[in-house]
């Protein structure tokens, strides 16, 4: 029995050995286990608390070294399918100076694109408090209607959905069918993480890719304006890298936190680093998942905020996602420092 059920795509990040350059010009690169919903799964283990994955990977050693991976920091892999016809998910990574991303897929199809509702662990998410999602698997079928049953299995047993969207415009046929896509599954969700990036980009009139940051107050509009299309987010998160976090809720409720001076490495996972401890925050504090979130204790959720806004930096930290995700810990230690 897991607390916080993932479901989602599971991959290899291939990181590129040395920073400042296009993936084309790295002479190397160093493999990672990656896939957001599965950095999610493994964050919410470190933190102290169960999780599980759902999800399919190849048949091939790079699939066994994911659910080894997930397995060895805690995560309940036993809903985890193995294809053997299709390969496990690539995709290789550079880090800019700035260590913002370059990203280069490989999916012709990847295992995880394959994933079919009859090889869906329907018992494994009615046992969980949480069911944990992102859009990766919703780009195409099969894996759409197996995330979606996922989701409908979820709420028809009384989880509290979580949805982030997790947007990668190459994976996407075009930019306004992401922007559809990842819409339509909003409908669904209890708690909503996105970006500042992703809130532009899904909220704003001309549905462009933002070229620059927007302002707190912008922010503030833009993410009034997403809970009023769907009313049924009751608590939306939306990070904004070095700059902080904030969370919206309620009738009109608002905290915002700024981000913490930490070195960053690397920002790999800092949002599926901060989902999780967001997660991790609404369970352990009973009453916000009890009243689902419908009576908000404003103390509660600040104290939630400032800790997986502190789980975000501490992931900036060091180099790749899983293997920078602290544990509670470590994350204890640095809230003491
Ligand atoms: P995503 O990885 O989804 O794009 P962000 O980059 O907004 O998400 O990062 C998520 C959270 O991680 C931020 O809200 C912040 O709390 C923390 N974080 C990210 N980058 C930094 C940084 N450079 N310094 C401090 N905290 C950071």
């Amino acid at each position: 029995m897991a607390a916080v059920v993932c479901l989602g795509e599971a991959l290899i990040d291939f990181v590129a050995a040395e920073s400042g350059v296009g993936v084309g010009e790295a002479s190397g690169f160093l493999r990672a286990p990656g896939g957001a919903p599965a950095n999610v799964a493994v964050g919410v283990a470190r933190l102290g608390h169960t999780s599980a994955f759902l999800g399919k990977v190849g048949d091939d050693p790079f699939g066994r070294f994911l659910e080894r991976t997930f397995a060895g920091a805690g995560v309940d892999t036993s809903g985890m399918v193995f294809d053997p016809r299709h390969r496990t998910g690539l995709a290789f990574v550079s880090l800019a100076e700035n260590g913002e991303r370059d990203f280069c897929f490989f999916r012709n199809p990847s295992a995880d694109m394959t994933y079919a509702s009859a090889e869906l662990d329907h018992a494994c998410i009615q046992t969980g408090r949480i069911f944990h999602f992102g859009s990766i698997t919703l780009i195409d079928e099969p894996a759409r209607t197996t995330t979606l049953a996922a989701v409908a299995t979820a709420r028809a047993a009384g989880l509290l959905l979580s949805y982030d969207p997790n947007l990668r415009p190459p994976l996407w046929p075009s930019l306004p069918k992401a922007r559809r896509t990842i819409l339509s599954a909003m409908q669904h969700a209890d708690v909503v993480k996105v970006n500042e990036e992703e809130l532009v980009f899904l909220i704003s009139q001309d549905g462009n890719l933002p070229t620059e940051d927007v302002s707190g107050g912008e922010r503030d509009a833009l993410a009034a304006k997403l809970r009023r299309k769907f009313p049924n987010i009751r608590l939306l998160a939306v990070t904004s890298g070095a700059r902080g976090s904030s969370l919206y809720f309620g009738d009109g409720g608002q905290i915002s936190v700024f981000g913490l001076p930490v070195e960053a490495i690397d920002t790999t996972g800092a949002g599926d680093g901060f989902t999780a401890a967001l997660l991790v925050g609404l369970i352990e504090n009973d009453r916000a998942v009890a009243d689902a979130l419908v009576v908000p204790d404003q103390n509660i959720l600040t104290h939630i905020l400032l800790r997986a806004n502190l789980v975000g930096a501490l992931t900036t930290t060091r180099k790749g996602a899983i293997p920078a995700l602290p544990t509670s810990a470590e994350a204890d230690a640095f809230s003491s420092a």
